[in-house]
């Protein structure tokens, strides 16, 4: 089994975290009723997507 040479200074670790940040949500408004749904996804108000409707109202 490959082991590592080194241990991970703290220093080495916290740099290697700097990328494991969340970030907020982003949210855009609905093109056909207006309610905020996530981007690329059907919207869970109306069913739309595109500008048609995908799945039914509410669904
Ligand atoms: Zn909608």
């Amino acid at each position: 089994m490959a082991v590592p040479k080194r241990k991970t200074s703290p220093s080495r670790r916290n740099m290697r975290r700097s990328h494991h940040a969340l970030s907020a949500t982003t949210f855009q408004e609905c093109s056909n009723c207006g309610e905020l749904k996530l981007p690329h996804n059907v919207c869970g108000a109306c069913g739309f997507y595109n500008g048609r409707e995908v799945v039914e109202a509410g669904a």
